[in-house]
């Protein structure tokens, strides 16, 4: 029996030689990422760009597909070794690097398709940036306790893109805070892949934002417009160019020491912070500031975290503060 006979009966073998022939660009391997991965190894894809700024930790295997060895590897590589022993065919890049704009065209450049399971807005703005530029289809999609989001951004005239309907939103919970369920981030990764199929194939793609919530098992397709004032939509990519108003966190880093100074100048809640973080572990209180894991929070919104480089700095601050 052929590899993928039984998927060629639905989709036959013109549109097997499709996904054969098309290169998807990964954002993100976590929850989403992982599982979205294997999906598409198996439907035989056949080139897949992975890339993933992240080390594997105990706390991910809940929801994220990596095993118990695997704690402290880079994702992108483990997720690389997984495809390949699922699917030898299958061509491989990974990145263990965080997609920045300096970077994008390099990672993501080649890609027929790009899926976004990133964890944080700025890296969504950006891929929104690259994809309506070079008019590369891409999925978004995002989990978070118990619901989920799915939205397939094509490069057409009337859809709208990431930033025509999320401009304005702030993300102050994350996964470590809000918690999340693998039921959750897995029916979520389904969707995505499924939409990206639909989308390598050249079927028709819905329009409407998918919204998941778990808890109720409410499946709902939410209408989204075109924002007549879309900066990208207007041809301004301002995350592309590094030149983000929406971006109000800074990092900077600390000359000869591990430390990572970030400033959160919009919107910080010091003691909605604290608050936060003693869901996701010991909160040590200093008077004017706290404690959390290797990060001194101040009251002004000046976060201090200590990071061997500046990929693991801004993956806590994605993971405990948000965008
Ligand atoms: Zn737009």
């Amino acid at each position: 029996m052929d590899r993928y006979s039984t998927q060629e009966i639905l989709i036959g073998e013109k549109g097997q030689d499709k996904i054969n022939k098309s290169m998807v660009a990964i954002v993100g391997l976590g929850a989403l990422g992982s599982l979205s991965a294997q999906l598409l190894a198996r439907a035989g894809v056949g080139k897949l760009v992975l890339i993933d700024r992240d080390y594997i930790e105990l706390g991910n295997l809940h929801r994220q597909f990596f095993d118990e060895a695997d704690v402290g590897e880079p994702k992108a590589l483990v997720v690389e070794k997984q495809l390949k022993k699922i699917n030898s065919k299958l061509r491989v890049e990974a990145h263990f690097n965080n997609l920045d704009y300096t970077n994008s065209e390099q990672l993501l450049g080649g890609a027929n398709l790009v899926l976004d399971c990133t964890d944080n807005l700025e890296t969504r703005f950006l891929i929104n940036d690259f994809c309506l530029k070079r008019q590369v289809p891409f999925v978004y999609a995002a989990a978070i306790a118990e619901k989920g989001y799915v939205y397939a951004i094509l490069p057409e005239k009337e859809r709208a893109c990431f930033e025509c309907i999320f401009k304005d939103s702030k993300a102050r919970e994350t996964c470590e805070t809000a918690g999340v369920l693998n039921t959750t981030t897995a029916s979520i990764s389904v969707l995505q892949v499924n939409q990206a199929m639909k989308i390598l194939l050249g079927k028709e793609v819905e329009k409407d934002l998918f919204y998941f919530d778990a808890s109720g098992s409410r499946f709902e397709k939410i209408k989204v417009h075109r924002n007549p004032d879309c900066a990208a939509h207007a041809g301004k990519f301002l995350h592309l160019a590094g030149e983000a108003s929406t971006s109000k966190n800074k990092l900077v880093k600390f000359c000869g020491s591990k430390s990572y100074m970030m400033r959160v100048s919009a919107g910080f809640d010091y003691k909605e912070q604290k608050k936060k973080l003693a869901k996701a572990g010991a909160v040590v209180d200093l008077g004017n500031a706290f404690l959390f894991k290797n990060a001194t929070f101040f009251r002004d919104g000046r976060i201090l975290v200590k990071a061997s480089d500046e990929k693991e700095a801004l993956s806590f601050f994605s993971k405990y503060v948000g965008d």
